[in-house]
């Protein structure tokens, strides 16, 4: 929200709304409810939609099977019953002379209703009509009574008339009031300087005239359009609010071009011994990454890149590959990991190929304690350990490097805007790599980490089968406990995960604990089940993950701990308890730990009969696909791009008007036109830029600045 500044009000825009004629306390009140609190406020309210009220018909007129607009006087109103007085509806009867409709409510308060609906008001009424029994009707339209004289009034009536959301205590006629007051008296103090050129090139109309026509279109403007948010006026005021975000993201990323870093000029010597004692070849796609960052490596300026692999494409290689190349240059490299358990996984992995390499790696983690700990900072700060992997333990106050060369971030949306800046901080101006499994789709990506470098590994190593996922209900456990048993006795490993750890009654949801003893003792007496959860110490999860590595476990219990990264290549089937309560990333990064090796795998969902609509889309979408990118595609949709990754963590500003799904295009649009910019005026140090540099670093003080990346 936009700052009061106590001054006069250098900016007009900062004018506070309860000095516009005709707002008073209460409605100032009743505003700032709504987030409203300065005049800019007010314009970026834009409506919600909009009716057509250049002509209204009259009732005979209205057509059923379509949205329309009609006009009345209210002849019955009251509360009628039916279906044996169990339920109940709320009628309106309306009428003009020509005919009647009917208006009618399931729910809400009758004595509200009642109130606001006395025969004999007259009102203006819109929505889909429809017949039942020769009469037409319409469910909950919108309505607005109307006072004084419909000729007279130009500003409800007789054009397109702009829909505003409400509040209690706040309606459209109030607000169209003080809209039209506010466009009136400041819409020209709205400033959005693009250069000519781009104007012209995207035909984009002026910025102060495309508020009034978004708040009151003119009278030839399209209703559909408008209604899609695709009039001039919207793209022109959603463009401008791309175009400072893409704008600032191409001026940082080439501010970090223009840093001095480290330039690790090697033969790799030491990436290519690793690279001759791997079991497997890189696939292409990893070749690829691979010279993307050594390149980026070989540079004096510091790598800024995104690998966006989905899960068990091989990212940990690269990122081991990328250290060695640092390492033989005299540095060290750090790798954070969000949990404990990918931490120590990782760790293993690296241990075990790095020892004959004698390349010295540490562990750090909230259970690396004590005595063993300090050895450990005293090792890393003298330069003796050259790979630091763990969790947020990397970045606390008392690690201190020898000589940071390379900081990496897995699994990076884990992480907030922060830490990632407190890694890079270890050492000067390091490289940083972050690592993404969470397939984040390309709209996103490119407000996200504008100002990051992505490579994309867009194959699978060879031999992986895609996972067959089945939804099942309740009525099908037996089929899938037997599908467990045939794959373990073919000599593979399962997982079962639930969502919570301990029985929560409320919830109903099966207690992971619990149902591993249940499994043990009554279904699969013959197999070894092993247990693992977020609340058990390290010790304990390391040991469980170790044991089900060296298979003397079977099955292995779980809670969402299993999330990210940990790699089980002989584990071939997962049943996932109550699927139905999983996002969609989740199950998807929860999948992932299985078809990591040559054998068929099977992914098993189980539901409970009953559903939401959109646990059902979830469920299905996860049967069509293993793309993660269609998967993420089809997340974002169903939950919107604040709640993808949670706004504060993925850094996405939220924007005042444009709708990252809905608005792609002109996205894709204003980046291309904010990066040519900056190609052409690096710094925007031409005269004629000096109004937009100053737009650009108010925009980027105020809202946009949770766009930053670390
Ligand atoms: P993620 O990208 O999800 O982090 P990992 O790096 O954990 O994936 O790799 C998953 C598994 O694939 C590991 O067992 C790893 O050793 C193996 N792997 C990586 N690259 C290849 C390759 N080119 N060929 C075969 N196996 C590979
Ligand atoms: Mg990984």
């Amino acid at each position: 929200m936009s700052q009061l500044k106590p001054q006069p009000f250098k900016n007009r825009l900062q004018t506070p709304i309860q000095y516009v004629k005709g707002v008073g306390p209460k409605l100032a009140r009743l505003l700032a409810k709504k987030g409203l609190r300065t005049v800019e406020d007010g314009l970026y309210f834009l409506p919600r939609c909009y009716e057509d009220r250049r002509y209204i018909k009259k009732i005979s007129e209205l057509r059923a099977g379509r949205k329309e607009t009609g006009f009345g006087e209210i002849q019955l109103s009251g509360m009628a019953f039916f279906q044996n007085r169990k339920k109940r509806v709320f009628e309106v009867l309306v009428g003009d002379g020509s005919g009647t409709i009917t208006l009618k409510w399931f729910h809400g308060h009758e004595r509200y209703l009642q109130e606001r609906f006395k025969k004999g008001r007259r009102l203006i009424f819109s929505g889909e009509v429809r017949w039942f029994h020769y009469q037409k009707e319409i469910h909950h339209p919108d309505v607005e009574i109307v006072e004084g004289d419909i000729e007279e009034d130009s500003l409800n009536f007789k054009r397109i008339v702009p829909i505003y959301s409400e509040t209690e205590g706040l309606y459209q006629r109030t607000l169209r009031r003080l809209m039209k007051n506010i466009v009136d008296g400041y819409s020209d103090a709205l400033k959005s300087p693009l250069p000519r050129e781009i104007l012209e090139r995207q035909d984009l109309i002026d910025f102060s005239e495309a508020f009034r026509r978004v708040h009151f279109p003119p009278e030839g403007e399209s209703i559909e359009r408008l209604n899609l948010h695709r009039s001039d006026g919207h793209r022109r005021i959603i463009f401008d609010e791309f175009f400072f975000l893409e704008l600032g993201l191409a001026m940082k990323k080439r501010g970090v071009a223009l840093e001095t870093g480290i330039s690790f000029k090697t033969e790799g010597r030491l990436a290519q011994r690793l690279l001759e004692r791997l079991p497997f070849r890189l696939t292409h796609a990893q070749e690829r990454v691979l010279a993307e960052m050594v390149e980026d490596m070989e540079k004096p300026h510091p790598m800024n890149r995104l690998i966006q692999g989905d899960v068990g494409s091989g990212k940990t290689i690269l990122a081991l590959l990328a250290s060695l190349r640092v390492v033989e240059c005299g540095y060290q490299a750090a790798i954070m990991a969000p949990t404990e358990v990918l931490a120590e996984q990782h760790y293993l992995t690296i241990h075990r190929w790095t020892e004959p390499l004698g390349v010295k790696v540490a562990l750090l983690t909230s259970h690396v304690k004590g005595a063993e700990r300090e050895e450990s900072y005293a090792r890393i700060q003298k330069g003796e350990v050259q790979i630091v992997i763990g969790t947020h333990a990397v970045i606390q106050e008392q690690v201190e490097f020898h000589r940071l060369g390379l900081a990496i971030i897995d699994e990076q949306h884990k992480f907030g805007v922060v830490q990632r800046g407190l890694l890079k901080k270890k050492g000067e101006n390091p490289d940083v790599l972050v690592m993404t499994a969470t397939p984040i789709p390309r709209t996103l990506a490119m407000t996200l980490y504008g100002d990051l470098d992505v490579s994309l590994i867009d194959e699978m190593p060879p031999g992986r089968r895609p996972v067959t996922t089945r939804v099942f209900l309740e009525s099908g456990r037996a089929r899938a406990y037997r599908i467990v048993e045939e794959e373990i006795r073919k000599g593979r490993q399962a997982f079962i995960v639930y969502p919570l750890v301990e029985e929560s009654e409320k919830l109903d949801l099966r207690d992971a604990t619990r149902m591993s003893d249940h499994l043990q003792k009554e279904v699969f007496p013959d197999f070894r089940i092993g247990l693992l959860h977020g609340r058990m110490k390290s010790e304990e999860k390391e040991a469980i993950m170790m044991d089900f590595k060296e298979r003397k476990i079977d099955i292995l219990v779980a809670t969402t701990v299993i999330e990210v990264g940990i790699d089980i290549p002989n584990a071939s089937v997962m049943v996932i308890e109550h699927a139905e309560r999983f996002g969609l990333s989740q199950l998807h990064q929860l999948r992932g730990r299985i078809g990591r090796g040559q054998h068929p795998s099977t992914c098993i969902l189980l539901a409970q009969y009953r559903s939401s609509k959109e646990a059902r889309i979830r469920l299905r979408a996860m049967e069509e696909t293993n793309d993660g990118f269609k998967i993420a595609e089809q997340d974002l949709e169903l939950r919107g791009p604040g709640e993808f990754f949670g706004i504060r963590q993925s850094g996405l500003p939220d924007f005042r008007v444009a709708h990252i799904l809905r608005d792609t295009p002109i996205l894709i649009e204003a980046r291309k036109e904010a990066f040519r910019l900056v190609q052409e005026d690096p710094d925007l140090a031409d005269p004629s830029h000096a109004a937009l540099k100053e737009t650009l670093k108010q925009r980027w003080r105020g809202r946009l600045e949770l766009a930053t990346i670390g």
